[in-house]
């Protein structure tokens, strides 16, 4: 086949020890999926069912990346969430069967301009320009669910310039990967190669040029990001 031009390698991840990288199809996003972090937007944490929003999948910025400050926004947010790497297709999956669809885990940052989501919610518009611009999803290589298992609880923070920003215990997620899973996968048709960012805790904030970002989950790994100065 030719292309009018030439077609770009797919957006990849890093993979825990292994030679070859994971190719990005999607990426989904949860919203509100931590109680605190709920609350701190200014919503109950009651158990509404679980929202979602996307970022294209060439958003991945792999993790030591350093970016420029991101354009259109006066409120460049961090938000650090453990992500779902799938691995095999479905829908209409149950919550006993989800865990089968799972290749591995990551540990992402949900970068959003803040500003420009907020605008658009309070109108009653798309979040696409808050959540899925350039260089918006930095993520750490995955680790393989058959070397380490699904984890479901396991300390989360993220630190900027050394100071804490986020700490919590991803057991606080108000739907566990399951969940997510199967009720993402009533909207879509998953597929290897999606990601989903599974939603952050309490501590959201601001980050400026020159900050260095650091997070992680235990168990899982880390990812660092530096913002160019
Ligand atoms: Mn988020």
């Amino acid at each position: 086949m030719e292309y009018v031009f030439p077609v770009p390698s797919p957006p990849s991840v890093a993979v825990v020890g292994a030679d070859v990288r994971f190719p990005v199809h999607r990426i989904y996003c949860v919203g509100r999926n931590y109680g605190e972090h709920a609350r701190e937007m200014g919503f109950d944490a009651a158990r509404e069912d679980p929202f979602f929003f996307a970022k294209p999948a060439d958003a991945v910025v792999a993790s030591g990346s350093t970016i420029p400050y991101a354009a259109a926004t006066r409120n460049l947010h961090h938000e650090i969430e453990l992500v779902v790497a799938i691995g095999r297709a479905g829908a209409n999956i149950t919550p006993e069967t989800a865990l089968e669809h799972v290749y591995g885990y990551a540990v992402g940052i949900d970068l959003t301009r803040r500003d420009l989501q907020l605008a658009a919610r309070d109108k009653g518009r798309p979040w696409d320009t808050g959540k899925g611009f350039d260089d918006s999803a930095p993520i750490g290589a995955i680790v393989r669910a058959a070397d380490k298992g699904h984890p479901s609880r396991g300390a989360i923070w993220l630190r900027v310039n050394g100071e804490t920003k986020q700490s919590s215990d991803i057991a606080e997620l108000i739907w566990p990967v399951p969940d997510i899973v199967a009720h993402l996968s009533k909207l879509f048709t998953l597929q290897p190669g999606d990601l989903i960012y599974t939603g952050t805790p309490a501590g959201v904030g601001p980050v400026v040029a020159g900050d260095r970002i650091e997070g992680g989950i235990e168990g899982v790994g880390e990812v660092r990001l530096l913002i160019a100065p």
